[in-house]
């Protein structure tokens, strides 16, 4: 097939792959396709990415096929504009640019004025009648090209430029003379030759040639594939060549360029948005150089500016312009960002693509599009990135306020929070009821953390990854955390911290990220979210389309009532252990814990009881009508012992046992390898009397709330993990006959489901087994991608991102689920589950049920539902209607 593809000058090609992106990249489709719906595109011809990719693998030659398809191309921007390729007396300059599938702004190479030397140069002088303009465009021409093509550096030639302003005494280069670019021209030739041995190259084919080349090779430079790594674009894909005629900006105060959008890719306001430079070719208003000025009168008066916006200096330019701007956005039915360029009052249109937008603007775009009649619903739906929506749900920091950047650490749980330095969770805690912000700062959280965390505005930790303690509690409190962050050292004796060579006191103010994982000094304005109009439309209309059920991680009340507030259909997810932490009951748990025996527990779980089913009592009230999954106790049992001699001694005053007979028990618990060890329903195993008081909490609350208000709740009591049937059902036993005790105290009876969680290789095996015993399965992928991997879900910070960097990995896998691995054993437990009991109720409660990407996967394995973090909901009900499209 063709390599090469032509494009204006009328030109119309039967063949798809003339406008197909994959083909000729996303400038030279939609050149090619501006072209043909009559807009004025300066005629030109773009090489196919096939050609780049063939490039690259053969070490650089180019096929006597290619040459001959080129220079036909040629010919027809020749006969189009009407000039000739080198021409000594009316030259056709062209620019060469790259143009790969996505556009990549700045990643790649550029030439301008290509076709300009020591001959068209005159030619172009004299046809222009300007001489000034046509030097200019050498010496711009020959700067350009030889960084690009020749690998010289840039800076040697704006020093002499600067040297040439010095002499003259001149401050701007608008105030070179047509001579003084001659003569720097002259300069420029030196260097070149000079720097390289051999002259600037004076044949045009030659340039060209080598611009060809320099394009396909930018592809595979540095900053090109760090790019492609931090957007998961792929190296295979090449980039396209366009090859156009030129047209300038710069030829005096009739001509101009700019860049625009056709609405505000920040608010998302319909208003044509941009700026624009008068005699000035486009580099000049990405550069910098001089200060761009406002596209319509409306944004300079808003703006308070004084530079004539283009509306006013060039009235007729900029109606036609604004005419191209309606007729791309229903074409293209989305916000285009275009480059435009008028020559002497004509307009033309260099490139469009769909605009790159904020989460709100993209929010608002999607729902006015609709509203205008230009999108349908699932269109919306499709145009707005989930994860975006993260921003939108937190407060954040406000964008125009200065920032002093102290370091970084994983974006944990978003958000922006400001506050004091504390150092413990007590501290937190009592600083936090006198009114003021504070932020917990810890080499790494732990259950017992909980009331800090709770209190804290935001979270820091110095150790731990996006799913260690501090992460998955932060997320679900919807406090702003940063995790990981390894340049942060913290001196709990002097009570201080160093952030590199800063150091830090405790009540010091910092400010966190969690969006970003920057950490700050001092504070940072936030602004505050909206959760109505827009976000809510959308979501609507996300909810009419999806498949999935999206419910919540949640164990207290606020965030269970937080939960419904965005969405939450239920509770996939109430992890009981959290409630044990509370500063009323931890002494009980304790003393449950220490126990010398069955006796010992049962006094302690006693006084647990009443505390147990309050709880549920406020859960199932607060989710009236939702169904709720309560996981009886999961953690190691030592993770809620004391720590240091203080706690010891206060706890031996409060339960009457000795120092000693603590210390002892609590070296008796202490595990080599507790995610491993005893905890999950082995737990219930061992000490059967813990769930018993769990389950009796649950439908002593759930006969209670029933009795109270007249609705049941839909309690499913969840064993975490199983890896036998053995074990499901006799624990489900135990739960089972609890009930029905308690049923036959409270006169009545409610519904429940008893089920499990999938989370280790062995349970995703035996699902066929398990599902004889279980209503319901709840896939723990923390866990699951923990024991399949083989790595530890607490300490992968340390290795996991040089994984992921290298390619190991291709995301973090606690973090997006590893379809091609954990995946097999999702899908396999679903099979084999569904299999045994065809109306197995399927979900997904670890972290990844947030995720978009695994979200995606769980659709396809026919899940039932997803469970995500209170503040992931929305962002699960988005991803889930957009893998159901
Ligand atoms: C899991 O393992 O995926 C899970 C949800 O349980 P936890 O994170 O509490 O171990
Ligand atoms: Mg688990």
């Amino acid at each position: 097939s063709r390599q090469v593809y032509t494009f204006g000058g009328g030109v119309k090609h039967d063949d798809p792959r003339a406008k197909d992106k994959v083909i000729t990249g996303g400038k030279g489709a939609n050149l090619a396709e501006m072209a043909e719906i009559g807009l004025p595109v300066p005629p030109g011809f773009t090489i196919t990415t096939e050609q780049c990719v063939a490039y690259l693998a053969d070490g650089g030659d180019f096929s006597d096929a290619l040459r001959a398809e080129v220079a036909q191309a040629l010919t027809h921007i020749e006969a189009a504009v009407g000039k000739k390729f080198g021409d000594p007396a009316d030259p056709l300059l062209v620019s060469v640019r790259s143009g790969a599938r996505v556009s990549m702004p700045g990643m790649m190479d550029t030439v301008l004025n290509l076709g300009l030397n020591d001959e068209t140069v005159q030619g172009l002088a004299a046809t222009s009648g300007d001489e000034r303009f046509a030097w200019d465009s050498y010496r711009r021409f020959i700067q350009m090209y030889s960084d690009v093509v020749l690998g010289l550096d840039h800076d040697v030639f704006e020093e002499a430029l600067e040297i040439a302003k010095e002499d003259n005494g001149y401050l701007n280069d608008v105030e070179l003379t047509a001579d003084d670019w001659r003569k720097i021209v002259g300069q420029y030739a030196e260097i070149v030759a000079k720097e390289l041995g051999r002259p600037f190259p004076q044949d045009p084919a030659e340039q060209m040639w080598g611009a060809i080349r320099a394009v396909f090779d930018s592809w595979d430079s540095d900053r090109a594939k760090v790019y492609r790594r931090l957007n998961d674009i792929p190296g295979d894909w090449g980039t396209a060549v366009n090859v156009q005629a030129m047209v300038f900006g710069n030829m005096g105060d009739t001509s101009a360029t700019g860049v625009a959008f056709t609405r505000d890719p920040a608010t998302g306001e319909k208003a044509y948005y941009g700026e624009w430079l008068v005699n000035a070719q486009g580099e000049d208003v990405v550069a910098g150089i001089r200060t761009p000025q406002y596209l319509t009168k409306f944004a300079r008066e808003r703006a308070g500016a004084k530079p004539l916006s283009m509306e006013e200096a060039m009235p007729e330019a900029f109606a036609e312009l604004a005419a191209v701007f309606d007729l791309l956005e229903k074409h293209y039915r989305d916000m285009q960002d275009i480059e435009f360029t008028v020559e002497r009052n004509k307009l033309w249109m260099l490139q469009t693509r769909s605009g790159k937008r904020t989460a709100k603007a993209a929010l608002k775009m999607a729902v006015d599009m609709v509203e205008e009649g230009l999108i349908d619903e699932k269109t919306a739906i499709r145009r707005v990135d989930p994860m975006a929506l993260d921003q939108l749900l937190h407060p954040t920091l406000d964008p125009k306020a200065p920032r002093d950047i102290l370091g970084k650490g994983l974006p944990a749980s978003p958000g922006a929070a400001s506050g004091a330095i504390v150092l413990d969770a007590d501290t937190a805690e009592k600083r936090a009821e006198l009114g003021e912000a504070v932020i917990l700062v810890r080499v790494e959280t732990s259950p017992e953390d909980i009331h800090g965390m709770h209190a804290a505005k935001g979270i820091l930790t110095a150790r731990g990854g996006m799913t260690s303690h501090a992460a998955v509690v932060a997320r679900g409190m919807g406090r702003p955390c940063v995790s990981g962050a390894s340049g942060l050292s913290i001196d709990i004796k002097t009570r201080t911290l160093k952030m590199g060579k800063r150091e830090f006191k405790e009540g010091d103010i910092i400010t966190i990220d969690g969006a970003s994982g920057d950490i700050m000094a001092g504070e940072v304005p936030t602004i505050e979210p909206e959760l109505a109009g827009d976000f809510a439309t959308l979501m609507v209309w996300a909810d009419a389309h999806r498949r999935m059920k999206v419910r919540t991680n949640a164990e207290t009340p606020a965030d269970c009532r937080m939960a419904r507030q965005f969405g939450a259909e239920g509770i996939g997810l109430c992890r009981t252990e959290h409630m044990f932490f509370d500063a009323g009951r931890i002494s009980a748990v304790r003393q449950m814990i220490l126990a010398e025996d069955e006796g010992g527990r049962r006094a302690a779980l006693e006084k647990l009881l009443p505390e147990q089913r309050a709880d549920f009592h406020e859960i199932f009230t607060v989710m009236a009508g939702l169904p709720v999954t309560i996981r009886l106790l999961d953690p190691p049992l030592h993770e809620f012992l004391p720590h240091g001699d203080a706690e010891f001694a206060e706890l031996s005053d409060t339960i009457g046992i000795g120092v000693d007979t603590l210390k002892r028990r609590a070296d008796e618990l202490h595990e080599m390898n507790p995610m491993l060890g005893h905890r999950g329903c082995r737990l219930g195993i061992t000490f059967p009397e813990i769930y018993q008081m769990q389950a009796r909490a649950i439908f002593e609350a759930a006969c209670d709330v029933a009795a109270a208000s007249g609705e049941a709740p839909l309690p499913e009591v969840m064993i975490p993990l199983v890896a036998t049937k053995k074990e499901l059902a006799i624990l489900k036993k135990l739960v089972d006959d609890t009930a029905a005790t308690v049923f036959a105290e409270k006169g009545r009876t409610v519904e429940y489901m008893v089920g499990t969680m999938i989370e280790l290789p062995r349970a995703a095996l035996m699902a066929g087994e398990i599902a004889e015993e279980a209503v319901f399965f709840s896939f723990g992928t923390n866990d699951l991608t923990q024991t399949t991997l083989g790595v530890s879900r607490d300490d992968a910070a340390k290795f996991l991102s040089p994984y992921v960097e290298k390619g190991i990995y291709p995301r973090d896998p606690f973090v997006s689920l590893d379809v091609e691995g954990v995946g097999q054993l999702v899908q396999l437990g679903s099979e084999r589950g569904r299999a045994t009991r065809p109306d197995l109720k399927l979900g997904i409660c670890g972290e990844h049920g947030g995720d978009p990407a695994s979200i995606a996967f769980c659709e396809k394995t026919g899940l039932d539902y997803v469970s995500a973090s209170p503040y992931r909901v929305p962002i699960a009900r988005l991803a889930a209607a957009q893998a159901a499209l």
